[in-house]
């Protein structure tokens, strides 16, 4: 037993063979790299001169790989109070792309990239792709959204340089999705888990099985989705549900992808150095433990990146993957750090609430959590929609299921929480990231 599913091609696109780098060799190759990327920042980026200096610290100090360590870390708010230009190390004749992400508050965070940073990019999500099984004569659907976000244009031009036939559908027009997806004979779509939820559902509406057509591969990302979602859209969509992972502000999708053993992400570590430090010490964790993942980007010119606080929670994946590559594992990111809130003394994340609902029978995916003040203490109340078998079914069928769903929070959150069952198809759809967290808290103070 290898672990190695029985279809995997033994087949090396040419992109991934630093996939496959003996550890020493890609040790001095990201050494080599690190030491680059260090001095670009100190000469060109004011921040970082600033920082290193506040920390006695100069791009000569950098002799090992442990010696990042001695870097300063960069936030979300350095990218903010940059905005839009601060942090570039490229003059703007050399930057060909912009890109700039939603940044939930005011304004965005804008990154940039030069023809080079352009190849790094198309580089990592060709081999994101291939590690998905993916290669020449594949017909890739690419519903992430063209534009501004990092997706659309990351996924597109990984699709081509792989070779496969990419057609840049971007995010929604659900209907005429599902009618390219069965006449184009589609073999890989590209979006977020929760758009191919409801990508299935409209389908289903629309009298076509999903698990009918050629599609094959979904190559899934952008936010956090449980195994247990893995395993519905797995069934649902008679696919195979590949994670991956990335972050504007690293270079968008690309960062980490699965391969076909679906046991953590592989990090495409020659262009992106990663730690997991724990949050409050700042210090690395034991391999094996979890805490926030950290990135430093190894081969950007326009913005580099020294270690960034991505704010998400993974851990290494100890020992070696059966698929052969030598890259580094992090475990799949069930939450941001950011992502927690607190009801009645008790620390709650969306993930756990997902995992509750689809542990039970008959509930549909499809949630969403709805915090409130009432007379200063705080309420939860989960929504979820209900299957239409269930839908149409006797009132005894919704009550059963209410109350299992009810316990199953309750068992796993250590909390009552309030459930409301609601109709099929009432929840809101997004066509990117699903808004799972309504918090009213402040607004009823
Ligand atoms: P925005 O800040 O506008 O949401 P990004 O696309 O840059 O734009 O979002 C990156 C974030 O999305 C990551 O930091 C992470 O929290 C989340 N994310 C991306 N891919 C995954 C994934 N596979 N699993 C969990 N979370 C993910
Ligand atoms: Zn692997």
């Amino acid at each position: 037993m290898t672990g190695i599913p029985d279809d995997y091609s033994l087949e090396i696109h040419p992109a991934s063979a630093p996939d496959y780098m003996p550890v020493p060799q890609m040790l001095e190759l990201q050494l080599g790299r690190l030491r680059a990327t260090v001095r670009r920042a100190y000469q060109h980026v004011e921040l970082y001169h600033q920082r290193m200096d506040e920390r006695n610290v100069s791009p000569e100090d950098i002799r090992t790989l442990d010696d990042v360590a001695r870097l300063p870390f960069t936030v979300k708010v350095d990218l903010r109070d940059s905005y839009p230009f601060g942090l570039f190390a490229s003059p703007l004749e050399e930057v060909v792309r912009l890109h700039a992400s939603s940044g939930t508050t005011g304004k965005p965070i804008v990154v940039a990239y030069t023809q080079q940073d352009l190849g790094v990019w198309t580089d990592a999500m060709t081999r994101t792709l291939a590690a998905c099984g993916l290669g020449r004569g594949d017909i890739i659907q690419n519903a992430y959204g063209y534009g501004l976000f990092t997706g659309g244009l990351g996924a597109h031009y990984g699709a081509e340089a792989l070779g496969a036939t990419v057609i840049p559908i971007s995010g929604g027009n659900t209907d005429r999705q599902i009618m390219v997806m069965k006449d184009f004979r589609v073999t890989a779509i590209c979006c977020t888990p929760t758009y191919f939820l409801h990508l299935l559902d409209r389908a289903a509406e629309m009298g076509v099985d999903v698990r009918e057509l050629p599609l094959r591969v979904g190559v899934f990302g952008a936010e956090p989705w449980s195994d247990s979602l893995r395993r519905h859209i797995e069934t649902a969509g008679g696919i195979k549900a590949y994670d991956i992972y990335g972050l504007t502000e690293i270079t968008g999708p690309g960062v980490g992808s699965e391969c076909r053993c679906q046991v953590g992400l592989h990090v495409f570590e020659d262009h992106f150095y990663p730690e997991i430090i724990d949050p409050d010490t700042e210090r690395p964790v034991p391999e094996g433990e979890e805490g926030e993942l950290v990135v430093t980007t190894l081969s950007k010119h326009a913005m580099p990146m020294l270690r960034y606080r991505t704010r998400d929670i993974s851990a290494f994946v100890p020992g070696s993957c059966p698929c052969g590559r030598t890259l580094r594992r992090i475990k799949r990111i069930s939450r941001r750090s950011d992502d927690m809130f607190i009801i009645r003394g008790v620390n709650v994340f969306p993930s756990q609430v997902e995992s509750a609902l689809l542990a039970v029978e008959g509930a549909l995916p499809h949630y969403q959590i709805i915090l409130t003040r009432e007379e200063g203490l705080d309420q939860m109340e989960v929504h979820v929609e209900v299957t239409p078998a269930v839908s149409s079914d006797k009132v005894g069928a919704l009550e059963n299921l209410h109350n299992k769903l009810a316990q199953s929070l309750n068992q796993t959150l250590g909390l009552r929480v309030a459930v409301r069952l609601v109709a099929p198809q009432t929840l809101k759809r997004s066509e990117g990231k699903a808004q799972r967290l309504i918090d009213r808290r402040n607004l009823d103070q």
